[in-house]
């Protein structure tokens, strides 16, 4: 089969299609035939070696596609099943292996390069605004790159909730795209924290969901109420250096946490809890998908690089 090989730490150029033996389900595995690929922020940090993992490797844990064999011991799917993955192994391939129990069933009514987008920054908004920092009716809640992949499901997930959304872009396409997914105040980058301090009277903001990271860190922790929560969850524009935890007291005696997903699709009830309202959601129509393109999969420099630049709005998937 084809698929995306890297053999050392480095640029998008690093990420050469080459090709390799089709993996074998191991017991309790499924193999899938790969209809989509969803390319994410982590591959970029595994590829550029911010990431520790052993060369040489196939990168992407995101994938969706047709169950074609299973390991021993699966039971509860069936070859010839739609399904999707955030948490398949070296999904930049044209085949992958996934543990059946992190799968979720695509229903009808969900396109297949919908189900390649949504599975990991779809659990990732889910998880963070159900269990990271519950949000509540009537929050205010600040975000970054409103018209990013997991900005534009934050948003329109926040919405349900009937939180307040401040969100940020850089330009104003990308502004509009963060409106028109129901942010109330889209901003660009300057006095951030000014602002947030203005809308709220002065109060600040419930909970700030950061995926930027290094730029942002500080007007993060200044846009908060007392006793607010800062979710790091992210580092597009770098990662945060070591920060004294005194500064966490001198700002209002802030909470703060740097979650990252598999720890919040621990077991396959919660795989299947947070997949499945996902996929319902847009089943039915309620939660829009956006993909900002799509890339034959020997194209994965291109997506990388389209995603590094901050050229990317919505979701890029590959497609072998
Ligand atoms: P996005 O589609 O949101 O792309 C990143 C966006 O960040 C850019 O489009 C850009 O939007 C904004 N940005 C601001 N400053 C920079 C910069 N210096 N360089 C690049 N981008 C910048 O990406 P994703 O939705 O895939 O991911 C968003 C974040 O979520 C990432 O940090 C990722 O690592 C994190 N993540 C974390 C997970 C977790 O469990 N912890 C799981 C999944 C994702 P604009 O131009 O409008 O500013």
């Amino acid at each position: 089969m084809k698929a995306i090989h890297v053999s050392q730490a480095g640029g998008p150029e690093v990420l050469e299609y080459v090709d390799v033996p089709e993996p074998t389900p191991a017991p309790g595995q499924v193999l899938i035939e790969t209809v989509g690929t969803g390319v994410n922020f982590i591959e970029t940090y595994e590829r550029s070696g911010v990431y520790n993992i052993s060369y040489p490797a196939i990168v992407g844990t995101e994938g969706a596609g047709r169950v074609v064999a299973l390991g021993d011991g699966v039971k509860n799917l069936a070859v010839g099943a739609r399904v999707a993955t955030a948490q398949g192994v070296s999904t930049y391939a044209e085949y992958f292996v996934a543990d059946a129990a992190h799968v979720v069933a695509v229903p009808d009514g969900v396109s297949d390069v919908e189900a390649a987008a949504l599975p990991l920054q779809g659990m990732t908004a889910h998880y963070l605004i159900n269990s990271s920092y519950p949000v509540k009716e009537g929050d205010v809640v600040l975000t970054y790159a409103g018209a990013g992949g997991v900005g534009l499901l934050l948003t329109q997930l926040l919405k349900m909730k009937g939180a307040t959304v401040i969100t940020t872009a850089s330009t104003p396409e990308k502004r509009e795209l963060a409106k028109g997914a129901g942010a109330d105040y889209v901003l660009e980058y300057d006095d951030i924290p000014g602002t947030v301090r203005e809308i709220t009277n002065g109060r600040g903001a419930d909970v700030v969901y950061d995926g930027i990271g290094k730029d942002t860190f500080d007007g993060s922790l200044a846009s908060l109420r007392r006793r607010g929560m800062l979710v790091l969850f992210g580092g597009a524009s770098g990662q945060v250096p070591p920060v004294n935890l005194q500064r966490f007291n001198a700002a209002g005696s802030l909470f703060f946490t740097r979650p990252t997903l598999k720890d919040y699709l621990l077991d396959a009830e919660e795989v299947a809890w947070r997949g499945h309202e996902l996929f319902s959601l847009v089943a039915s129509g309620k939660l829009d998908v956006r993909i900002g393109g799509q890339y034959p999969l020997s194209d994965a420099k291109k997506a990388h690089h389209d995603l590094e630049s901050r050229g990317a709005t919505g979701k890029l998937v590959l497609v072998p």
